[in-house]
C-alpha cells in the first residue's frame, strides 16, 4: 500500500472540511481527502442561508440566537455551545464576506437578511431577518470560496480518494486507510490528527433531500473502532420535499412569505403555531403537515399538501397581517432562483403561477460523532478526550443542535466548528508526535474490501438499500412507537446477516469500482440505521425531531441527556451523560 504522511488529515470537503482545513493549513502540513471532487461535496446544495445576528435590517442579539437555537433543540443541546455558536457566527460571516462570499445586499451595502423557522426576536416572539444569503444558492457560494481559500493556501488535495478506516494504536489516532477511486489501489495516510468531516446520512431513509454520497462513512467508521455515537436517535425530517422526490424546497421560500395549505384550502399552521405559523421549527411542521395527512386532509386526500409562494396568496396574506410589503413574480425569481429552476426542471411546476406538492423529508441527522467545543472527539461520559481526533459539521455532534435543528445553523456549525476544529489542531500538533502505525495497519479495511469484491451470494445491495430505506420510513420517521421500531431492529438484524453472508456483487474489477464502494457504503448505512433504531427505542419521551405515540410529552426529569451508543461486539450498549445548561431553564416550547 502507499504511504503518505501529513500533520492534519481531513476526510471531507464539505463546509466544515473546508473550514477546518484552511484554518489546519495555516500552521501545519494540511491533506484533504474526499470522495466526491469538493465542491459536489453536499454543501454545495444549501440554499436558504446562514443565520447570524448581524441585525443588518432590524435589531437582533446573538443571545437571542442563541436562545432560539436552545429552544428550538428542545433543551437537549448543549448551552455553552449554542453561545459559542452564535456569538462566533457574526465573526465567521464577516470572515466568509473578506474571503470574497457574494451576499445579496441591502440597498445600503450591507449583507441581507431574510426570515426563517425558529429565529425570533426574543422581546415580541417575531419571526426576524436573521438568514444572510446569496440568493437561494447559499451553500454553493461558501463552497466555492473555501475551496477558492484553500487552494491559495496550498492544502494538499486528494480527491476522489475513499476514507474506509480509521487506524489507532493504543487509544490514539495515527491515520486512516483509503481507496483511490481512479485506480482502486489502497493508501495508508499517516497523521497526527484526523477530523472527520463526511457529512450526514439521509440516505438511510427512502424520501431524503439528501445527494447519493451521503451514507454515514464517517460516523459508521468511527464506531467501528469503539468511538461513541451521540444522540443517534434524533433526525431531521425538513417539512417541505418536493412530492413525491424528497427533493429540498427551502424554509427560505416560507421565509419570503410563502404558506403552507391543506386539501381544505386552510392555512393550517395557524392551529399549531398560532404566533409564528409556517415559521414554527422544523419537528413542529413536519409533524402538523403529518397529523393534517393522516386526518385525510391532504390534497385531493393524497399524501402531500401545498406550500403556496404564489403573488396573490402571499400579498393577501402579507394584507391580513398589517405588513406594507408586496412581492411579484420578479421578486421569487430573483430572491429563490433555484427554487423556481428547481421546481421547474424536477416537478413541471411553475412555484410563481401555481402551489407546489410538498411532503416532509428525511433531512438532516442532530447526532453524529461527539466531541467538545474544539472539535475534538470524546470517548464517554466523562468527556475523555480520544487524543487526535476531530469531527466537525454534520457528522459531528458538539452538541448544538440539542433534538432538532434550526434552518440556517448547519451552514453556522460548519463554518464556527470546523473553524474551531482546524485552529485546535494546529495546537495539538505543535506538542504530539506521530503515532506509530501498527504492523497490520489496513489489513482489516483491505479484507473486508476483498470480501465483498469476492462475495458470491445471492442479495444485491440495492435489494438490502430499498429495504432497509423502507424500513426506517415506516418504523423510524417522523412518529415512533416501541413496536414499530422493534420490528425495524429486527429486519434491520436480518439484513446486516445477508449483507455479510449473501452478497453479490457485479463489478469485480478495480478500476472505478461504484459497485463495490456502494456496497462498502450500504455496511455503514445498515450500521447506522441499527444504532439510530436502538438509541430511539430506548428513548421513552418524545423531544424534537423524537416523537413517540407511545410517550408523547417530554420528560425533563428521566430524560434530560444525551445517548451514548457504543458497539460492543454484535450489540449495542447505551450510556448517557449530561445536557450542558448555562442559564436556560428548561420550559414547555411555544410557538
Ligand atoms: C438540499 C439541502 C439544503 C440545505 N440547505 C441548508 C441551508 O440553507 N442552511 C443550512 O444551514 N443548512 C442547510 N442544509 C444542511 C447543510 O447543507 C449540511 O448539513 C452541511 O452542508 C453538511 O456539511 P458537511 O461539511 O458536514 O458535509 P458535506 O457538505 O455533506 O460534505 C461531506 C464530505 O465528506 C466527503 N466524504 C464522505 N464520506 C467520505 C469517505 N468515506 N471518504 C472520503 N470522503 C468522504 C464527501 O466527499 C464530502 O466532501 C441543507 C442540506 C441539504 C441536503
Amino acid at each position: 500500500m502507499e504511504m503518505h504522511k501529513f500533520d492534519v488529515l481531513i476526510v471531507g470537503a464539505g463546509g466544515a472540511g473546508l473550514m477546518a482545513a484552511l484554518h489546519a493549513s495555516k500552521g501545519t502540513n494540511t491533506a484533504v481527502l474526499s470522495k466526491l471532487y469538493p465542491t459536489r461535496s453536499h454543501t454545495g446544495t444549501a440554499l436558504g442561508g446562514i443565520g447570524a445576528a448581524l441585525g443588518n435590517l432590524e435589531e437582533d442579539k446573538w443571545e437571542w440566537h442563541a436562545f432560539d437555537t436552545i429552544k428550538g433543540g428542545d433543551y437537549l443541546t448543549d448551552q455553552d455551545a449554542a453561545e459559542i455558536l452564535a456569538r462566533e457566527a457574526i465573526d465567521a460571516v464577516i470572515e466568509l464576506e473578506h474571503f470574497g462570499l457574494p451576499f445579496d445586499r441591502t440597498e445600503d451595502g450591507k449583507i441581507s437578511q431574510r426570515r426563517f423557522g425558529g429565529h425570533t426576536n426574543n422581546e415580541t416572539g417575531q419571526p426576524v431577518r436573521r438568514a444572510c444569503h446569496a440568493a437561494d444558492r447559499t451553500g454553493h457560494m461558501i463552497l466555492q470560496t473555501l475551496y477558492q481559500q484553500c487552494i491559495k493556501n496550498n492544502v494538499n488535495f486528494f480527491d476522489e480518494y475513499h476514507v474506509i478506516d480509521l487506524i489507532m494504536n493504543d487509544g490514539r489516532v495515527a491515520g486512516v486507510v483509503a481507496i483511490n477511486i481512479d485506480r482502486g489501489d489502497l493508501h495508508i495516510f499517516q497523521g497526527k490528527a484526523v477530523v472527520f468531516a463526511t457529512g450526514g446520512w439521509g440516505k438511510c431513509w427512502e424520501v431524503t433531500s439528501n445527494a447519493h454520497s451521503l451514507t454515514g462513512d464517517g460516523a459508521a467508521i468511527c464506531f467501528r473502532r469503539g468511538i461513541p455515537l451521540e444522540d443517534m436517535e434524533f433526525y431531521q425530517f425538513h417539512p417541505t420535499g418536493l412530492y413525491p422526490t424528497g427533493f429540498l424546497i427551502t424554509e427560505g421560500v416560507r421565509g419570503e412569505g410563502g404558506v403552507l395549505i391543506n386539501g381544505r384550502g386552510e392555512r393550517f399552521m395557524e392551529r399549531y403555531a398560532p404566533k409564528i405559523k409556517d415559521l414554527a421549527s422544523r419537528d413542529v411542521v413536519s409533524r402538523a403537515i403529518y397529523l393534517e395527512l393522516r386526518e385525510g386532509r391532504g390534497i385531493k386526500g393524497k399524501r402531500y399538501v401545498y406550500l403556496d409562494v404564489t403573488p396573490d396568496t402571499v400579498n393577501r396574506y402579507l394584507a391580513e397581517a398589517g405588513e406594507t410589503r408586496r412581492i411579484d413574480v420578479h421578486f421569487i425569481e430573483t430572491k429563490l432562483a433555484e427554487t423556481v429552476d428547481q421546481s421547474r426542471t424536477y416537478a413541471g411546476i411553475d412555484p410563481t403561477r401555481e402551489p407546489m406538492p410538498i411532503q416532509p423529508t428525511a433531512h438532516y441527522a442532530m447526532g453524529g460523532i461527539p466531541t467538545n467545543n474544539d472539535g475534538c472527539g470524546i470517548a464517554d461520559a466523562h468527556n475523555t478526550i480520544i487524543p487526535g481526533l476531530y469531527a466537525a459539521g454534520e457528522c459531528a455532534c458538539v452538541s448544538v443542535h440539542g433534538a432538532n435543528r434550526l434552518g440556517t445553523n448547519s451552514l453556522v456549525d460548519l463554518v464556527v466548528f470546523g473553524r474551531r476544529a482546524g485552529k485546535h489542531a494546529v495546537e495539538f500538533c505543535k506538542q504530539a508526535d506521530f503515532v506509530p502505525l501498527p504492523a497490520d495497519a489496513g489489513k482489516e479495511a483491505e479484507a473486508e474490501i476483498e470480501r465483498i469484491r469476492k462475495a458470491n451470494g445471492k442479495t444485491r445491495p440495492a435489494v438490502l438499500r430499498q429495504k432497509m430505506q423502507q424500513t426506517m420510513m415506516d418504523y423510524v420517521g417522523v412518529f415512533r412507537t416501541e413496536k414499530d421500531m422493534r420490528q425495524a431492529i429486527e429486519t434491520i438484524r436480518e439484513m446486516k446477516e445477508a449483507y455479510r453472508k449473501d452478497l453479490t456483487i457485479d463489478d469485480r474489477g478495480s478500476r472505478f469500482n461504484t459497485d463495490l464502494l456502494e456496497a462498502w457504503e450500504l455496511g455503514c448505512q445498515l450500521d447506522i440505521a441499527e444504532v439510530t433504531a436502538v438509541s430511539a427505542l430506548a428513548r421513552q419521551e418524545s423531544r424534537g425531531g423524537h416523537s413517540r405515540e407511545d410517550f408523547p410529552k417530554r420528560d425533563d426529569v428521566n430524560w434530560l441527556k444525551h445517548t451514548l451508543a457504543c458497539k460492543d461486539g454484535d450489540k449495542i450498549t447505551l450510556d448517557y451523560k449530561p445536557v450542558v445548561i448555562t442559564k436556560y431553564q428548561p420550559k414547555e416550547r411555544v410557538y
